[in-house]
């Protein structure tokens, strides 16, 4: 797929960091995100990615008057997030309106199936927490790791981390690496390494 003339100019930004470029930008509005989560954090990541190109669909989870800001007003609370997301991102990115299949970014507690990238967004009550895995990523790894986190938070860390999963999703999308990870958000822009619970198998690979 080719980029149109529009298109250059909405994504110049990205085109011009080193890390997207025209093939990477490409790439981003050929891929697709499932979101599972109507919440601040959920919300958030999914204004990122359609404003970056990547097509997003949202899920039957009826909107929370605490999601009220970003993208949704007063009136959506106890809307479908689906319908809600499908009303306004066209306004954000007309080229993220019609969703691909593609990956997977999910507020906790969530299932998980489908193709990669999946970026769980959660925490531990304090900190919000990102776990992602790309394509090559421990499935097993991942699952044991995001078990031991709770939701994600609301309000402005809420908002910080989906933020941050959006990136992060974009990253895993580019090829970029690493494949499987975590970070703590303790605070907007204060970001930590999280250590992840390994699986059985990957622990006697060690
Ligand atoms: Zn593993």
């Amino acid at each position: 797929m080719a980029l149109r003339e529009e298109q250059i100019l909405r994504y110049s930004r990205q085109i011009l960091l080193r890390d997207v470029g025209g093939r990477g930008q490409e790439a981003l509005l050929e891929g697709g995100a499932r979101l599972e989560g109507s919440g601040p954090a959920g919300l958030t990541a999914a204004a990122y990615l359609a404003g970056g190109g990547t097509p997003v669909v949202g899920s039957e989870s009826r909107l929370a008057p605490a999601a009220v800001g970003f993208l949704a007003s007063a009136e959506d609370v106890g809307r479908p997030a689906s319908e809600v997301l499908a009303r306004v991102l066209p306004d954000v990115n007309p080229d993220a309106a019609a969703p691909h299949a593609g990956g997977r970014i999910a507020e906790l507690p969530a299932a998980w199936n489908g193709e990669a990238p999946w970026v769980a967004l959660g925490g531990d009550g304090t900190r919000g927490a990102v776990v992602f895995r790309g394509r090559q990523g421990c499935v097993w790894c991942f699952g044991e790791t995001v078990r031991t986190l709770q939701a994600p938070p609301m309000g402005v860390l809420g908002v910080a981390l989906g933020a941050l999963g959006a990136l992060v999703f974009q990253r895993l999308q580019l090829g970029m690496g690493p494949e499987l990870g975590g970070r703590w958000l303790a605070a907007p822009g204060q970001v930590l390494e999280l250590e992840l619970h390994r699986c059985a198998k990957c622990r006697e690979a060690k």
